[in-house]
């Protein structure tokens, strides 16, 4: 087996007992990006200079046998929304092109510590907004199980590097579904933590009330470990919780005897693919061969979720990008005559369409007379949601729904028609206005081959109980250890 095809707890294992270097893996993974990103075009910026001194440090550590962690000499891939000092980060938008930030985020620092090796930044939709990655103003990434498919989004290159072997794991960043649904449309593990577990200093800002950083694996046990040593109260975002932060993997179980598992009615409607229901049952299946409990359970405003996200998200977008104005950042346009019209001509030129829908539909939302009938109201219906899932988690342990209705779609098939690429989220918003701890893990294939993934749900910092439950469906089934042929 190639060292790029290995996951981090065998690689680690590895390293430790030098039997191999980290510069060997990084030769291995880089290897195999050449071998293939021209096909996937997962990444933006391949980082090699930065990543060979990294391993390098790595290889010091290991050798003196000093600070090793998990993550010593692990290559791993990062979302271009992330800020790493002094490298390019442009979040896939052409207004940033050239932006360099002064400051690197919480998340990337403590990796760094760790020893880990960044390998690059990894295609997105431009600024998050999308769930396709067509929307990144450089170029769409390819889902590596059907090269004329979109690997999901907005982490879409996050997803489709791990699935294709060209990191050993990679972080992604989730606001409404955007780690769990690409995660589920490549077959990884992907995790979006509770709001307000992992830092958001360094993240470039979505919507602030719902962005989450989390990682993207090969196995629920690498997700464990990456979880551990990114999550944690940061003085730099006062949205972080000072709440311990369990040894996950030490911590983790293959056991759910008695484990109660709801599944809200409202996830298994029509209009979902006939493969996807399929594996959601053969997944029940599995859980309950294995002692679970399984338990119907209602969340009555459910219907209202996308509607609801449609409102607080562009609203908190609209305001977030406000301060991409031609002044501090990339793109400036230099023919304007005064300055009102030097905004307005960078912003014009330096936002995609999906970007300008959403400052159109935040603005709106939040104009004074529209304020109360949708920001306020939205708000309130969020609270209800939310109740929804409190209610639930008084009567079940874990929710499992479909993470998304359907597989990978054709690149080019919804982009025309905003509506429909709205709904590939359905099922990971609500969760996330509720500011839910959420995973995707692969559970099956449809006919044509394409990954299928369960979203398994827990309250707020219940990331444990979601570790355990998806550790012990990968412990029963091998549907994570399948890769795509390329
Ligand atoms: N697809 C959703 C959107 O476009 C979610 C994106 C995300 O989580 N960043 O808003």
């Amino acid at each position: 087996m190639e060292l790029y095809q290995q996951t981090i707890e065998e690689l680690h294992k590895a390293l430790t007992e030098k039997k191999i270097k980290p510069k060997d893996i990084l030769d291995s993974v880089y290897q195999r990006v050449d071998a293939v990103d021209h096909k996937v075009k997962a990444y933006l910026l391949v980082t090699k200079e930065l990543a060979y001194t990294m391993a390098a440090t790595a290889e010091d550590r290991l050798m003196k046998n000093e600070n090793v962690t998990e993550l010593t000499g692990i290559p791993i891939g990062l979302k271009d929304n992330m800020c790493l000092e002094g490298v390019p980060t442009t979040c896939a938008a052409k207004m940033l092109a050239g932006y360099r930030p002064p400051y690197t985020a919480t998340v990337l620092k403590k990796l760094t510590a760790a020893g880990a090796v960044f390998t690059g930044k990894l295609n997105m939709d431009e600024y998050a907004f999308g769930s396709s990655t067509e929307n990144s103003s450089f170029f769409p990434t390819h889902n590596p199980w059907d090269l004329e498919r979109v690997p999901g989004g907005s982490s879409g290159g996050s997803a489709a590097a791990v699935s294709a072997d060209m990191c050993i794991a990679s972080l992604g960043s989730d606001t409404g579904g955007s780690i769990k649904q690409p995660a589920s449309l490549c077959s990884v593990t992907g995790f979006k933590p509770t709001y307000g577990r992992v830092s958001r200093y360094g993240l470039i800002a979505f919507a602030s009330s719902l962005d989450q950083i989390g990682p993207m694996t090969k196995t629920v046990r690498d997700n464990a470990i990456m979880l551990k040593h990114i999550a944690g109260a940061d003085e730099n975002d006062s949205t972080s919780a000072a709440i311990n932060i369990p040894n996950y993997l030490k911590d983790i179980k293959t056991d759910v005897k008695g484990l109660r598992i709801g599944l809200p009615e409202e996830y298994f409607i029509d209009g979902i693919q006939k493969e996807v229901k399929e594996a959601m049952q053969a997944a029940i299946e599995v859980y309950k061969k294995l002692g679970a409990q399984i338990v119907k359970v209602n969340l009555l405003h459910t219907d209202y979720a996308v509607d609801v996200y449609y409102v607080v998200a562009p609203a908190e977008a609209s305001s977030n990008l406000a301060r991409f104005d031609g002044v501090q950042y990339g793109l400036r346009d230099t023919a304007a005559q005064n300055m009102i019209d030097m905004y307005k001509r960078s912003r014009q030129q330096g936002f995609g369409k999906e970007t300008k829908r959403r400052i159109m539909l935040g603005t709106y939302v939040l104009s004074s007379g529209y304020y109360e009938a949708y920001y306020k109201k939205a708000q309130k219906v969020r609270a209800l949601i939310k109740q929804d899932f409190d209610e639930a988690f008084k009567k079940v342990d874990i929710l499992l729904t479909p993470t998304s209705p359907t597989t990978s779609f054709k690149i080019g098939e919804k982009s025309g028609d905003p509506l429909t690429m709205y709904l590939s989220d359905i099922f990971t918003i609500a969760p996330n206005l509720a500011g839910l701890p959420g995973m995707s893990i692969p559970c099956g294939f449809d006919e044509k081959n394409l990954p299928i993934g369960m979203q398994l749900l827990a309250k707020p910092f219940g990331e444990q109980d979601i570790f355990n439950a998806a550790n012990a469906f990968q412990y029963a089934t091998d549907w994570h250890t399948r890769r795509p042929k390329i």
